[in-house]
């Protein structure tokens, strides 16, 4: 009988859902691995089966008895305990009083256990796992290994037999992963059911028995790890869902090559980013597919002058781009950026005000050292109504539009003026199914009037149905560039670091 039983799991967040039925179970003494792309659901799914989060429907078994949480506490209490993707220590108190103040709300009395037996039963914990950790210190004055230690003791309190690790390597240095892993395989020998979240190919195959694959809220794929290699795990992560719209006319006639290259990339170096060099043509989309997590994001920052490489260059046509967010807009690049609540809006402002970002120095908007209010209120209704966003007007602020208006907000800001070369990150991602089609159809548009588009994704659908080229990312590294017809288990193999 599985330890955990997860049936029929689905979680809704008003009309969007980001589980769909979901069947999963947890042996004791296993190591479970769950795989995903961002956004497929896998910290919903956690958050479910640790009780932070009530499912909308289904069911949770430990030990074959059906169960319900009102509280992540109430679960810790039933054996489960989570060690989340953000640390929830206190880096102000001591490591002692964060596992003072833990046990406290586990218990739910105002400060009622003694600190030392709290203490007492922590250090036989970190004994028993090797560790000296330093009771005194302050839990913020750590290094991030540490801090996850704690966290792990705060999991492992009482009669967990069940731990959830929600992305551990994230923050993770390469030394401080393998002494994680030990500490997994031990917890494990010792007959505890671990789940154990990433979207890293090499981490999943290398620690876990079996590996459950979610896409888009559903579960994709369960699979013996011994049984599989990295091109398997790859296709199962980024298989078939959105059904391809062919391309208008417009578009497939202009398109390649139809004017010098716009954009040059030269040896681009950043961190995991390995002297990366493309290029892309007015009216032609290059597409990155890869399995997140392997330079994207590197990639992404630099072409949008959020981050300076280590060496290598960017050109817009002859002209050599500066690593700042207004020599991207000089250079007229429009970037729809990863993180639309982040990075893309700002939330609190209304659409005038997010809509004028940008264009806040231009003439046009700037009566002497002010900005031309009127002029900029009828530039924003004239978007809202171009880039349909559904809202009660410019005065409305950002946070009260649904997602996928937000980010026609932010696909407004970066087509608005005819961009040269426009860079692309998950500019779908968390949408519906409605605002995706219209965002496709944006960048469609975008391309049909000459502009030159990088498209950096993790949805494989996507890159294939709108991309001229394909180039495909494995550890930093240009993989290959391959025609968007190329076969999925072609691709899925060059995302698992096959060569071309
Ligand atoms: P993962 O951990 O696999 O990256 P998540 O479980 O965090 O994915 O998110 C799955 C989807 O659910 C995403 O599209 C995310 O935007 C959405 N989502 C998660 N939490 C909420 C929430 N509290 N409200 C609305 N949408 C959410
Ligand atoms: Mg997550």
């Amino acid at each position: 009988m599985p330890l955990l039983e997860a049936r029929a799991l689905t979680r809704r967040f008003g009309s969007f859902t980001a589980l769909d039925g979901v069947d999963f179970d947890l042996r004791a003494g296993e190591i479970h691995a769950v795989l995903g792309e961002n956004g497929a659901g896998k910290s919903t799914l956690m958050n479910v089966l640790s009780g932070l989060l009530r499912p909308s429907t289904g069911e949770l078994l430990i030990d074959g008895q059906s169960v319900r949480f009102a509280s992540p506490a109430d679960a810790n209490a039933q054996g489960i305990g989570m060690v989340h993707q953000h640390f929830l220590l206190v880096p102000p108190l001591s490591v002692a009083e964060n596992l003072l103040l833990s046990a406290d709300k586990a218990k739910g009395g105002p400060l009622s256990w003694p600190l030392k037996s709290v203490l007492t039963e922590a250090q036989a914990l970190a004994k028993s796992l090797g560790w000296s950790l330093p009771w005194d210190a302050l839990a913020g004055s750590l290094p991030v290994g540490t801090q996850q230690r704690i966290e792990i003791l705060k999991a492992l309190r009482g009669q967990t037999k069940i731990l959830i690790f929600d992305e551990p390597t994230a923050v993770l240095t390469p030394t401080e992963t393998p002494e994680l892993f030990a500490t997994l395989r031990q917890l494990a020998a010792e007959g505890k059911g671990i789940v154990f979240i990433s979207h890293k190919l090499d981490e999943v195959l290398a620690l876990s028995e079996r590996v459950t694959v979610l896409r888009r809220g559903k579960v994709v794929a369960r699979l013996a790890t011994a049984e599989c290699d990295a091109g398997m795990l790859a296709e199962a992560m980024v298989g078939s869902n959105l059904s391809p719209t062919p391309l208008p006319d417009s578009c497939s006639s202009l398109g390649k090559g139809a004017g010098g290259e716009v954009l040059t990339v030269q040896n681009l170096t950043l961190g995991k980013l390995k002297n990366l060099s493309f290029s892309v043509a007015p009216g032609e989309i290059l597409g990155f597919a890869g399995v997140d997590g392997n330079g994207q994001t590197e990639l992404a920052d630099c072409l949008s002058g959020m981050r300076k490489p280590e060496s290598g260059e960017i050109r817009v046509g002859a002209m050599r781009l500066s690593p700042a967010p207004k020599a991207v807009r000089e250079a007229q690049i429009g970037v729809i950026p990863a993180d639309r609540q982040k990075r893309g809006l700002a939330l609190s402002m209304t659409l005038t005000e997010n809509l004028t970002l940008g264009v806040q120095d231009s003439p046009e908007f700037r009566k002497s050292i002010f900005l031309n209010a009127k002029a900029l209120r009828a530039r924003a209704e004239q978007l809202i109504q171009r880039f349909d966003i559904r809202t009660e007007g410019p005065e409305s602020r950002a946070s009260s539009l649904s997602g996928g208006n937000q980010q026609k907000v932010v696909i407004a800001r970066a087509l608005a003026g005819e961009p040269k070369v426009v860079i692309a990150v998950n500019p779908t991602r968390g949408l519906d199914v409605g605002a995706i089609s219209y965002v496709h159809t944006a960048l469609r548009e975008a391309q049909a009037a000459g502009a030159a588009i990088v498209l950096i994704s993790t949805e494989l659908d996507e890159v294939l149905t709108l991309s001229d080229r394909v180039a495909v990312l494995f550890e930093g590294k240009l993989r290959g560039i391959v025609a968007p017809e190329t076969p999925r288990e072609e691709l899925g193999r060059l995302m698992g670091g096959a060569a071309a």
